[in-house]
C-alpha cells in the first residue's frame, strides 16, 4: 500500500533559493500549459494533450525568454504537466472543476520530485540541483526498509517548509473482518452524528482560534497596503490558518481511524461543499469541520484496512424521512430539533438523518441500485487520489 509520510524541513539558504525558483518554474509551465490547452481548444476546438504540453515545454526552454525554465530540474516541471493532465481527465470525467491558474500569493507552492530527480541514501534525502541532504525533523521513524518513490517539497503561505515521502509501506494490512455498521451525518450542533446516537463534538479549541484568527485578520485590515508590516501581519494571520488546519487534520486522523477500526461498513452522504455553502447556518459547520477531508481520510483508510465506505446521494431526503415507518415529512425547518412521527416515534432529528443514510446505504450495498451509490474500493479512485503518485494518461 502506497502511504504518504509529511515532515518539516528547514532548508539552508542555497536550498530555499533553488526550491523558491523551482516552485515559480512549476507554476509558471503549469500556467503556460493550461493556457496553451485552453487557446486551443478555443479558437480551434483542438485537445492538446499531455504528450503536446511535453514538446511544447522543450521549445519553451528554447525561447530566450524563459530560458530560465532550463536552469531548475526538469523533473517537477514534468510532473507539473503530468498535474495538469490529471486536472483534464477529472473534469473531463466530471469530477472536478475546469483547471485554474495558479497564482503566486494563494496557491500552494510545491514541486514533486521522482525517482530519478533525488538521493536516498541512509535516511538522507538530497534533491536535484542540491549538494546538501536536506534537514528534515523527522517527527515519526520512516518504517524499517521504507524508501520513497516520489518527494513532494512545499511551503505554506506561513513559510514553513515541507515534505512529502510517498512510500510503500508494507506494514498496512487489513483488519479482520467484522459486521458491525455505521450512518454517518454532519450534525447540526455537532461534528459529526452516528447512527448508533453518538454524538462527535468540535474539537474544543476550535472556538478559540476562531477568536484568534479573527483578531489577526482585524489587525491585517488596519495596515497600509504595500507596508512591511502588513506583510507581517498577513504571515501571522497565514500562521493562524495553519495552526487551524493542522489541529483539525489531527483531530479528525483521530477520528476517522477510530470509525475504520471499530467499523465495517460506513455509510455517509456525498455533501457537495459548494452546495451547503449556500445555507448560511450550515456553511460554517462544514467548511470547519472539513467534511472533504473527514472523507478523504476515511476513505483512505478503509481501502488501507478493507473496510468500505458506501456514499448517498446528496438529494437523499435524509432529515425529512421517518426512520421507523418510511413516512415523507413535506418539510423540515433547520430549527426543529425533535419531531414525533404519525406513527408515533419520536426522533432526534441528526440521529433519525444518520439512521436513514446508513439504511440507504446498506439498501445499496445489497442491492446495488437506487441511490446513486459510489462504492468504495481499494484502488478506486477516491481511496488512491492523494496517494498514489499520478500515472502517464
Ligand atoms: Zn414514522
Amino acid at each position: 500500500m502506497k502511504r504518504a509520510f509529511k515532515f518539516r524541513f528547514y532548508p539552508t539558504e542555497a536550498q530555499a533559493v533553488e526550491l523558491s525558483r523551482t516552485f515559480g518554474c512549476v507554476r509558471k509551465v503549469y500556467n503556460l500549459a493550461l493556457q496553451a490547452r485552453a487557446e486551443a481548444w478555443a479558437l480551434r476546438g483542438e485537445r492538446v494533450g499531455y504528450e503536446a504540453t511535453s514538446a511544447l515545454l522543450t521549445s519553451w526552454k528554447r525561447a530566450d525568454e524563459l530560458a530560465f525554465l532550463a536552469e531548475v530540474s526538469a523533473v517537477p516541471l514534468q510532473q507539473a504537466l503530468r498535474h495538469l493532465q490529471a486536472g483534464f481527465t477529472n473534469f473531463f470525467a466530471k469530477r472536478a472543476r475546469y483547471p485554474r491558474f495558479k497564482s503566486r500569493k494563494k496557491s500552494r507552492a510545491s514541486a514533486e520530485y521522482t525517482r530519478s530527480a533525488f538521493r536516498w541514501r541512509n535516511g538522507m534525502l538530497t534533491l536535484a540541483k542540491m549538494y546538501e541532504p536536506l534537514d528534515i525533523r523527522w517527527s515519526l521513524p520512516l518504517p524499517e526498509g521504507v524508501e520513497p518513490s516520489t518527494v513532494t517539497v512545499s511551503r505554506d503561505a506561513a513559510g514553513r517548509w515541507f515534505v512529502s515521502l510517498l512510500c510503500e509501506d508494507p506494514s498496512v494490512a487489513p483488519l479482520p473482518t467484522m459486521d458491525a455498521v455505521v450512518g454517518i451525518d454532519v450534525g447540526l450542533d455537532h461534528l459529526l452524528v452516528l447512527s448508533t446516537g453518538e454524538r462527535i463534538s468540535n474539537p474544543r479549541h476550535e472556538l478559540r482560534d476562531r477568536q484568534r484568527l479573527a483578531k489577526a485578520q482585524r489587525s491585517l485590515c488596519r495596515k497600509q497596503k504595500g507596508s512591511s508590516n502588513r506583510g507581517k501581519a498577513r504571515v501571522k494571520v497565514a500562521r493562524v490558518h495553519a495552526r487551524i488546519a493542522d489541529r483539525r487534520t489531527d483531530y479528525l486522523h483521530k477520528i476517522t481511524t477510530r470509525l475504520v477500526r471499530e467499523t465495517q461498513t460506513l455509510v455517509i452522504e456525498d455533501l457537495s461543499v459548494s452546495n451547503m455553502v449556500g445555507n448560511r447556518r450550515l456553511a460554517r459547520a462544514i467548511g470547519d469541520a472539513g467534511w472533504r477531508q473527514f472523507r478523504q481520510l476515511l476513505e483512505c483508510k478503509a481501502s488501507w484496512y478493507g473496510r468500505e465506505v458506501t456514499t448517498v446521494d446528496r438529494w437523499f431526503p435524509s432529515s425529512k424521512l421517518c426512520s421507523v415507518c418510511g413516512a415523507l415529512k413535506a418539510a423540515m425547518p433547520l430549527h426543529v430539533r425533535t419531531w414525533t412521527c404519525g406513527c408515533g416515534a419520536i426522533h432526534d432529528r441528526d440521529v433519525n438523518a444518520a439512521r436513514n443514510i446508513l439504511a440507504a446505504g446498506l439498501a445499496v450495498t445489497v442491492c446495488g441500485a437506487g441511490v446513486r451509490p459510489q462504492r468504495n474500493t481499494p484502488g478506486g479512485r477516491s481511496a488512491t487520489k492523494q496517494k498514489t503518485p499520478r500515472r502517464e494518461p
